[in-house]
């Protein structure tokens, strides 16, 4: 059952096979998430104090979410979500108390996994050099303080780590990257040709392909779409074989064509290299 964002317990039922290509990033996140979740005596045994705090950045559609999900299901462990753009929004204090309740529930149902999509919106407004709004607290400035204090209690609790996503890194605050909050930043590319033969390849798992069908030739056709466009170019192909055919037993090479045909990246040269 889905359960209202922010305040959910999400299960999570997405496992590392389920997203394709970025090997080596799936290894770092298995020892810094699942690791010191699953494996707590050894940390403890050579005394080593897990990350706190992982940020993943990238341009949009490109698994940020998908990766947290994914560790916390190898993990076991409970995931909560919140949105920073939805926390900025609430009415006057409603949002840091949001921010509080998810951490104090991620305590009690530890080990867990708190998940912050859209991680800029946590920090002051920034207003112009030197420039401040003013005598009261903007309701960026009241997150991050909420923000920083509980992670920085953190350090008391174990089996609770914090993702967070941004599509946006120069935007997150200088104070959140300090050593003890976000202290692993990792970038989560556009997929290459390989990442999205294995994305094509998982998200046909369930589909009827036909013998001419070829997913290493549409990956190499597909420069600059992202894990969620491949996922709807999939979805396109099988839509255009049953236009076709409402009878279909099977999606061909002509769909997968049309598909890509009539279907643009979402990424441009010019985003990717601002990354
Ligand atoms: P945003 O920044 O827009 O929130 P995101 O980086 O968090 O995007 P996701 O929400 O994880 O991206 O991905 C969107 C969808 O695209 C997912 O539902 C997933 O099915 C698909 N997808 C993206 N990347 C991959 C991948 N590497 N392998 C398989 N599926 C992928």
């Amino acid at each position: 059952p889905s359960m209202t964002r922010g305040v959910a317990n999400e299960i999570s039922i997405v496992s590392w096979d389920d997203i394709g290509g970025l090997k080596d990033l799936k290894k770092k996140l298995q020892q810094a998430v699942e690791w010191p979740i699953k494996h707590s005596a050894a940390f403890a045994r050579l005394g080593i104090s897990p990350v706190r705090g992982v940020l993943l950045h990238g341009p949009p559609g490109c698994s940020k979410t998908t990766l947290a999900k994914a560790a916390a299901h190898a993990a076991q462990a409970s995931f909560f979500s919140l949105s920073g753009a939805e926390l900025y929004s609430k009415y006057v204090g409603e949002g840091e108390a949001l921010l509080r309740r998810t951490f104090q529930k991620a305590r009690l149902a530890s080990p867990s996994i708190i998940f912050f999509d859209e991680a800029d919106a946590i920090a002051p407004k920034r207003t112009g050099p030197g420039g401040n709004s003013g005598g009261n607290a903007t309701v960026g400035e009241r997150l991050l303080s909420t923000m920083l204090t509980e992670m920085d209690g953190l350090e008391l609790a174990t089996g609770i780590i914090v993702l967070a996503a941004t599509n946006r890194p120069n935007a997150i605050d200088a104070a959140l990257l300090r050593p003890g909050r976000f202290d692993m930043v990792l970038y989560i590319p556009p997929p290459d040709v390989e990442g999205r033969y294995e994305i094509l390849r998982i998200h046909t798992r369930k589909m009827k392909l036909g013998e001419d069908v070829d997913l290493w030739k549409i990956a190499e056709c597909t420069e600059l779409f992202t894990g969620a466009d491949l996922e709807g170019l999939c979805r396109e192909a099988g839509m255009a074989a049953l236009r076709e055919d409402l009878s279909a037993n099977s999606i061909r090479n002509t769909h997968f064509q049309a598909a890509r045909n009539s279907l643009n990246p979402s990424l441009t040269k010019a985003v990717v290299d601002e990354y």
